[in-house]
């Protein structure tokens, strides 16, 4: 496989939002055990094909030390090499110590930085838990540049609890001015076992409003073309050109290698998740046991399915010949009415075997997917 993700699963503080398989309050120790399991089990995976496109991703990545940080680089660069052309993603938290992770991305051949920004109102960025303020991602994306790493990322989020269209068009505009090539925009979803789930299911927040939420997603569509940025799926928008190449590597359900605690791989039909636990994890890795938990044979239904909806989250659409040579399967013959009362309304457009959501559909994919789940359900 020649695509890597490897999940760092520590972070300084829980965020209220985020229910990713990540842990505040670690020590050293347990930080360069973990470095050791991840460089001992890359030793053991087969595949030796220099790597195309490497994420890691978290949790967060900058927690670890520098010298830390290093060993980890160096172990994936010096597993199998890097193929021409790269792509070595890391994401980098703006409250962590920037300054001193910079050199060490840089002198391993990072070309791409991806920072988890979320807001940039004060007020906001406390009522989510998080470490960083606003000038503190000023200065690390200074950093970033001053580093010669060309790509970076921003992720926000928008449909926060109160918060105002005017309120995400201050967050739009001020990360604008930073003059990113790729944002991330992910509607806030109120995940089991967060702080802020807990706050709503108390009542301390309002039900989040779905059609404040679609309009924010407008507004950036707009805001973002102003700048040369344009959606090219639901939730990342980019320059031409510098659109990710590593998530492209997911949503064509091509294979990956995982490495982490709760990491989802894929590898042919075969999808599989490691475990989550974060100390049982390491052990096992270290120990030369399988870190796998669960592992899934996915059917032609499942890959039609997922090739479908991540395919139509793209601007590009999804090439339903490509489907059905992967997959033997084709129901858009018994879905032409479907098709055709969508493309009427304007939320879909058929280009030969190619079908795209249009802006006005994008947010609507459940819907449109809906069908096809039930024809595929019938068979
Ligand atoms: S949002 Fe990022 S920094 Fe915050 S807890 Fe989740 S993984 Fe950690």
């Amino acid at each position: 496989m020649t695509s890597l993700y490897v999940h760092v699963p520590y972070c300084e503080q829980k965020c209220f939002y985020c229910a990713f398989n990540s842990k505040a309050g670690s020590g050293y120790d347990d930080r360069a055990r973990f470095v050791d399991a991840v460089t001992a089990e890359l030793h053991r995976r087969r595949d030796r094909r220099p790597l195309d496109t490497i994420y890691i991703g978290g949790g967060t990545p900058s927690v670890l030390e520098p010298n830390l940080l290093d060993r980890l680089l160096h172990a994936i660069a010096d597993r199998a090499g890097l193929a021409d052309g790269y792509e070595w993603t890391v994401e980098v938290n703006p409250g962590t110590a920037v300054e001193a992770v910079m050199p060490v991305l840089a002198a391993r051949g990072v070309n791409r930085v991806s920072m988890g920004v979320q807001s940039m109102d004060p007020r906001r960025l406390k009522e989510m838990g998080r470490l960083h303020g606003p000038s503190d991602v000023v200065e690390a994306v200074r950093l970033v540049r001053s580093h010669d790493i060309r790509r970076f990322n921003l992720d926000l989020i928008y449909g926060q609890p109160d918060q105002s269209l005017a309120d995400w068009n201050e967050d739009l505009q001020t990360v604008l001015a930073l003059n990113p090539e790729h944002l991330s925009l992910y509607c806030l979803q109120y995940e089991e076992g967060t702080v802020w789930t807990e706050r709503r299911r108390k009542g301390v927040y309002d039900s989040q409003d779905e059609d404040l939420a679609a309009d924010m997603f407008h507004r950036a569509v707009a805001a973002t073309a102003v700048k040369g940025l344009r959606w090219y799926e639901v939730s990342n928008f980019s320059v031409p050109g510098h659109e990710s190449r590593h998530n492209g590597v997911y949503w064509r359900n091509e294979d990956y290698e995982a490495v982490g605690p709760g990491a989802y791989g894929r590898e042919g039909s075969v999808r599989w998740k490691e475990i989550e636990d974060i100390k049982a994890w390491t052990s096992a890795a270290l120990d030369g046991s399988t870190v796998r938990m669960e592992e899934e044979v996915l059917g032609p239904v499942e890959d039609y399915l997922d090739l479908l909806t991540s395919g139509l989250r793209t601007r590009e659409g999804v090439d339903l010949e490509i489907v059905h040579r992967k997959t033997g399967l084709d129901v858009s013959d018994s879905l032409q009415s479907h098709l055709k009362s969508s493309m009427e309304s304007g939320l879909l457009e058929r280009d030969g075997s190619i079908l795209r959501l249009t802006d006005s559909g994008i947010l609507l994919l459940d819907e449109i997917v809906l069908p096809f789940y039930e024809a595929l359900d019938r068979r």
